[in-house]
């Protein structure tokens, strides 16, 4: 009688066990899928990074509106991210949105990869860096007609400006 209940423990520990380690492979393809080319830890880009960078790039705050330097920037260059400088938006591609966020109506094609969010109640494409998967900012589809009708959204903190020779 002991005896087998002796056996029900073990079969009954083993069988968590199993279910446990499970959970663990599950977890790890999720962090798989979402890897990009260049990950840190929260750490490293905290020390990287300014505090409002971090928020924007890492945490997907927004930034407030009319605050970013690069709203004025008229001159010719490349946007890069500002986690990674990977190239994002060309200044070609800039107009304004007059929502205080700079805007663009195309990104450079393949440097940026986009994902669904609900964080305030309805439906946005949210857009980030296809390098360091840095939060850059929103898609929205009421750009300007005439060019793609794409307005892309961005942090002016997510970004650095390298103008161009
Ligand atoms: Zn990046």
């Amino acid at each position: 009688m002991k005896y087998s209940l002796l056996i029900t423990l073990i079969i009954l520990a083993t069988s968590c066990k199993g279910i446990s380690q499970e959970k663990e492979t599950s977890n790890t393809q999720t962090e798989v899928k979402k890897e990009f080319p260049i990950t840190k830890t929260e750490a490293e880009w905290k020390k990287q990074l300014t505090d409002a960078e971090f928020y924007v790039l890492r945490k997907a705050a927004t930034e407030n509106p009319f605050t970013s330097a690069l709203l004025a920037i008229k001159k010719e260059g490349t946007y890069v991210c500002a986690g990674c400088d990977t190239p994002v938006f060309k200044s070609e591609h800039k107009f304004d949105s007059g929502t205080g966020w700079p805007s663009f109506d195309k990104e450079i094609e393949g440097n940026v990869t986009y994902d669904v969010d609900y964080k305030i109640g309805y439906k946005r494409t949210e857009e980030h860096c296809a390098t360091c998967g840095g939060h850059l900012g929103h898609v929205f589809e009421d750009g300007p007609s005439e060019t793609t009708g794409e307005r892309h959204c961005i942090n002016g903190v997510a970004l650095k400006f390298i103008p161009s020779k």
